[in-house]
């Protein structure tokens, strides 16, 4: 049997493919893919110069679909359940995993991201895929492409933000750099979990103005009295937590002079910024003491559990766009552009 999957083939270069279905291991589902996201890492890996694989690989770590055949060892799944993708491919045993903390498996070594689909397996972007059946998520009746982007775009900002509570206190201000697929997310999130305050930061206009509908209780336009303007927020302290979806040098920057003493700086997005962080006095524009620097990998299984409840209870909605699983040129051009609203969904 064949399908169509689309693939990165060369360096830059992103081809539908007609392929072999999967084969599928004794501990593993096939999916049938209802939905796949596209992620800023799918960009990035599409960007790069040199070769992913040695082969052609699918690309997609943001996926929901059918579940078509069961590994003959897997127990408790059944044809033609729906659910998502965990997106961490971890052991499952090692100290990390047995505390939860899939999302740093040690089988992984010091890179700590476990092997996920789409960035070495192949992904989702296709009309079926093989996953491990520990990494299935139910999601009842929810619809494919509002699911997907749970699986990144709900998970990691819920793992970060779970690595400040801490910090978000009733009256606390989060703020939420870049408002794309992970952005938008978060918001809500800080929403539906906190009564914090929320302030959203970004240079576009329309993405300000989606932040405000996400629930953003202040939007600021990104420049260079931003940092300013967090201070004058927060009588001159900073914030509780500075979210920071994009991680380029001026957003890591903005994190450290806008982040209070004691604070939360959490790097999410791959932007690979460098935040100038020196060991010398607090004071000025530099971090302050007792802030915390974390960079946020994915998300542990709960993350996910607790943000498909939250979907599923109407508390957190992903704005997409769709496209057929054939145009994804079309919408990577379009997520490089920055004109996705939200998240860009493929439908193969
Ligand atoms: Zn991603
Ligand atoms: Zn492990």
């Amino acid at each position: 049997m064949s399908m169509r999957a689309m693939q990165l083939t060369a360096p830059g270069t992103l081809e539908l493919r007609t392929v072999p279905v999967p084969d599928i291991g004794p501990d593993d589902l096939l999916l049938r893919v209802g939905a796949a996201g596209i992620c800023h890492s799918d960009s990035f890996v599409l960007s790069l110069p040199f070769p992913m694989s040695d082969k052609p690989l699918t690309l997609g770590h943001e996926i929901a679909g059918t579940i078509e055949s069961v590994g003959p060892r897997v127990a408790g799944r059944s044809v033609g359940e729906r659910g998502i993708v965990y997106l961490c491919w971890s052991c499952g045993e090692c100290r990390e995993c047995l505390r939860g903390n899939e999302n740093v498996c040690l089988a992984a070594g010091r890179t700590a991201m476990p092997p996920c689909p789409g960035l070495g397996p192949d992904g989702g972007m296709a009309e079926y895929v093989r996953i491990p059946a520990r990494s299935f998520v139910p999601i009842g009746d929810m619809d494919f492409a509002q699911a997907a982007p749970l699986a990144d775009a709900a998970l990691t900002p819920m793992h970060a933000i779970r690595g400040a509570s801490d910090q978000l206190w009733p009256g606390a201000t989060a703020v939420a750099i870049g408002i794309g697929g992970l952005g938008h997310v978060a918001v809500q999130l800080l929403k539906a979990m906190t009564e914090t305050r929320v302030i959203a930061v970004d240079v576009d206009a329309d993405k300000l103005a989606l932040a405000t509908a996400c629930g953003a209780d202040i939007a600021l336009q990104a420049g260079d009295a931003t940092a300013a303007a967090i201070l004058e927020l927060t009588g001159g302290r900073g914030a509780e937590a500075v979210f920071d979806f994009v991680g380029a040098d001026a957003t890591a920057k903005l994190a450290v002079e806008a982040v209070a003493p004691n604070g939360a700086y959490r790097m999410v997005g791959l932007a690979g910024g460098v935040p100038g962080i020196d060991s010398g006095p607090a004071g000025g524009p530099g971090l302050p003491w007792g802030a915390t620097v974390r960079k946020s990998y994915g998300g542990t299984r709960t993350d996910l559990l607790d943000a498909v409840a939250l979907a599923a209870a109407g508390k957190v909605r992903a704005e997409i766009e769709r496209f057929d699983l054939a145009d994804a040129r079309t919408a990577f051009d379009r997520l490089d552009s920055g004109a996705i609203r939200g998240r860009a969904v493929l439908i193969p």
